[in-house]
């Protein structure tokens, strides 16, 4: 199996870039900001309980969104590998994932941060909120809260795999198919050692 966390602060790319490298590389892609969504649209008690942290530009709890995870990836028991995007986003995630994989004799391949600086992230999603329709993308204050708890919660995950040499700092500006050859050469290589 080959497993990548794509990560980076919110609006940094990762839905976009996902979908590309999960089509190049016959991945199967999880985004967890997709899944509270679909339960939020379908008013589960899920859903409304991630909206209440969601609208406020807040961490849903590590063992909702866990338990969330863990299922999506029970339901695709044949993958040749994840890419998973918006998870792990804090460091308790980080380990359950770890263990999790461990009990299928898998594991990480590798971290990718899309490095992207703060105020093309507001642009970015200030713009993407006209179209979106998501509660979260279209107040200034809850975006800056949002990338706060980025850089608190979530940015020490990087550190944490780079400790265990996975962690890789791609530049996430330029166009989306520049950005998309850089993953997929980082990609490519470590599927290689994955295979070697
Ligand atoms: P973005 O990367 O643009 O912030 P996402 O779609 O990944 O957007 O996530 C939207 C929101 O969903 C987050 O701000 C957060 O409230 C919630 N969320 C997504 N993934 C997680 C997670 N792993 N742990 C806790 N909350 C999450």
């Amino acid at each position: 199996m080959l497993n990548i966390i794509l990560f980076g602060p919110p609006g940094s790319g990762k839905g976009t870039q996902a979908k590309l490298l999960e089509k190049r590389f016959n991945l199967v892609h999880i985004s967890t900001g997709d899944l509270f969504r679909y339960e939020i649209g379908h008013h589960t008690p899920l859903g409304q309980k991630a909206k209440s942290y969601i609208d406020k530009g807040l961490l849903v709890p590590d063992e909702v969104t866990i338990g969330m995870l863990q299922n999506k990836v029970e339901k695709h028991s044949d993958a040749a590998g994840f890419i998973f995007d918006g998870f792990p986003r804090t460091l308790p995630q980080a380990e359950a994932l770890d263990a999790f994989l461990a009990q299928k004799h898998s594991q990480i391949d590798g971290l990718l941060m899309l490095e992207v600086d703060d105020d093309e992230i507001l642009k970015r999603i200030l713009n993407r909120g006209k179209t979106s329709g998501r509660s979260d993308d279209n107040n200034e204050a809850i975006i800056r809260n949002r990338i706060k708890v980025f850089n608190e919660q979530t940015a020490p995950i990087f550190d944490y795999y780079a400790q265990k040499n996975k962690s890789f700092k791609i530049n996430g500006i330029g166009s989306i198919e520049e950005i998309a050859d850089r993953l997929a050469q980082k990609v490519r290589e470590l599927s290689e050692e994955t295979t070697t």
